[in-house]
């Protein structure tokens, strides 16, 4: 099995899209096969050796960055083992090193399509699970967690299990057992929190009544265990595909033409909720993502065609087929008028070409903001946080009345069908980043005020755990660490990650 130990070699391997800085580790081992995996959990485990699991790297919350000890890198585990048609989809079988791109093009080529797609494709499978990775689809689709059907998981003890969705579930009590090939039995009590009811949510562990226990490694962030190997379910692909990016003069009309589009998508939803039944005509987004007027004026720097008098703009997404796509399009320009939307101006796609383009725009908000970072030398400040539908409007206007006016940069923009937008904040030196954090913990607050969640998409990490406790309590951490050790009892997998490390002491854990 490959190792690299060279500080140049290894150095790709320290950090993430977060840019943490003082990753360290003594040696990058690349696993070919869960054997492999399975006994340098179970010698770290002996000798009590952090191990952090990496995926390629594009978290942004810290999660693969190694705080010491030894980094299993999924780059080897990287074959699509199958991919099969069934009646109304299809599965597929893949090793955490896939890329999500390579997955989602292999599915494609068999006319099936592959829902989560988080914006940075050239993230791994394994990841996309070990983050329960969303996207702009997820508003029709879901989380990755919708998809995973199998899991195998090696576990720092290097018992190795294989996990079918349906097969084993949390008693009443919320006990879980979990048989090992060894005869074992790993016994656990889940924590005792609610989780907040949003759409989209990867904070901390999943925990529900009863719930599969599968569900508890899908978005668990390299602390229960490694994710080896996984089965993804799969879905017919939409014949055709019609995308738009509309631009409004006017906030409210945009936020009442989201409303509209969206509840008129989720009804037809219900009504029809297979795409393989096809559409029949009716509205249905698929995607419902937003700019503010501070996105649209970053964006203008490279899309000269952004109007200038709109203030905000949507892009959406459905899916078509030959026989309802006028039709379609039709209701989009219909509820677009109603609600003053800067038709004429907005721009439509049907072919690939166009959507390409539409999506590069889409995409041209994080790099135009990444070359801001680069020139003044800063973190972002960048939010993640949903909240139920009831009080989105009202976060809205607390993001704005923070920070219109002030001095600070930002810009607003993302997941609006699923109440998640991202801010973020601009500092230019050290003195602006201290207000922008200052900020940042005011949205925190509001958002777990008004039952919402800290992270939608991008998990906790090393960055966001402060905020945890703040979302569930001392308690409750307790909780998840108690768990963690049932999987993990030298508390060797990915340190520092979700909580502290003080809370896995055995005291702690036993307290
Ligand atoms: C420009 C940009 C846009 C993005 N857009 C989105 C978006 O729209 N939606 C979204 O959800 N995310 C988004 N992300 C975040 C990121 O792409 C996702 O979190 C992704 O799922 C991370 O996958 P990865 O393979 O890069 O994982 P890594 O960054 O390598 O790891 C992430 C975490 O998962 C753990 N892990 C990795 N592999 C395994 C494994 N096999 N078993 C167990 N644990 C493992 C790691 O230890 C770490 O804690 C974006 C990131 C960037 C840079």
């Amino acid at each position: 099995m490959l190792t690299k130990t060279q500080p140049d070699e290894i150095q790709d391997y320290l950090s993430d899209a977060s840019y943490l800085k003082g990753g360290n580790a003594s040696r990058v081992v690349f696993p070919e096969t869960v054997e492999d995996i399975a006994k340098i959990l179970a010698d770290a485990t002996q000798t009590q050796t952090p191990v952090t699991i990496s995926g390629a790297g594009t978290g942004t919350v810290a999660g693969r960055v190694p705080l010491g000890g030894i980094v299993i890198a999924t780059d080897r585990l990287n074959h699509i083992k199958s991919v099969s048609r069934e009646d109304g989809g299809g599965t597929a079988i893949a090793e955490a090193g896939v890329r999500l791109i390579d997955l989602q093009r292999a599915v494609e080529s068999e006319g099936l399509l592959y829902p989560p797609d988080p914006t940075e494709r050239g993230c791994f499978i394994g990841g996309n699970i070990a983050t329960n990775a969303s996207g702009a689809r997820t508003f029709k689709y879901g989380p990755t967690r919708k998809y995973v059907e199998r899991l195998q998981i090696a576990l720092a003890t290097g018992d190795v299990i294989d996990l079918r969705r349906g097969e084993l579930h949390a008693d009443r009590n919320s006990l879980i057992r979990i048989p090992l090939p060894s005869g074992r039995f790993i016994e656990a009590k889940l924590p005792s929190y609610q989780m907040p009811q949003v759409r989209k949510h990867a904070s901390g562990y999943y925990i529900e009544p009863e719930m599969d226990v599968i569900d508890l490694f899908i978005g668990s962030e390299g602390t229960l265990g490694v994710i080896v190997e996984a089965e993804m379910k799969l879905l017919p692909k939409p014949e055709g595909l019609l995308s738009g990016v509309v631009f409004f003069e006017n906030e409210a009309d945009l936020l009442a033409f989201v409303r509209d589009a969206r509840e008129r998508s989720l009804q037809n939803r219900v009504r029809s909720p297979s795409v393989s039944e096809g559409n029949s005509g009716r509205l249905d987004a698929r995607a419902l993502e937003y700019f503010d007027v501070e996105s649209l004026r970053f964006l203008r720097q490279k899309y000269d065609t952004v109007p200038e008098k709109a203030t905000g703009a949507i892009f959406f997404e459905q899916e078509t087929d030959a026989a309802a796509e006028d039709e379609i399009m039709n209701q989009w320009l219909s509820l677009l008028e109603r609600h003053h939307a800067l038709t004429d101006q907005s721009w439509f796609a049907t072919n690939e070409q166009d959507h390409a383009k539409l999506r590069e725009f889409r995409h041209a908000l994080p790099v135009l903001m990444n070359e801001w970072f680069a020139r003044h030398n800063q973190r972002k400040v960048s939010t993640d946080m949903s909240v139920p539908d009831e009080a989105f409007a009202g976060m809205l206007r607390f993001y704005q009345d923070a920070l219109r006016g002030g001095d600070l940069r930002y810009t607003i923009f993302g997941h609006i069908g699923d109440n998640h937008v991202h801010v973020n904040i601009l500092p230019r030196n050290d003195d602006e980043a201290e207000k922008a954090w200052a900020i940042y913990r005011q949205f925190i607050q509001r958002a777990v005020a008004v039952g919402g969640t800290i992270s939608a998409e991008h998990g906790i990490g090393k960055l966001k755990r402060e905020y945890l406790r703040e979302l569930y309590g001392d308690e409750h951490l307790r909780e998840m660490a108690a768990l963690k050790r049932a999987f993990d009892p030298a508390g060797i997998l990915g340190r520092g990650t979700m909580f502290a490390e003080s809370l896995l002491s055995l005291q702690e854990s036993l307290r």
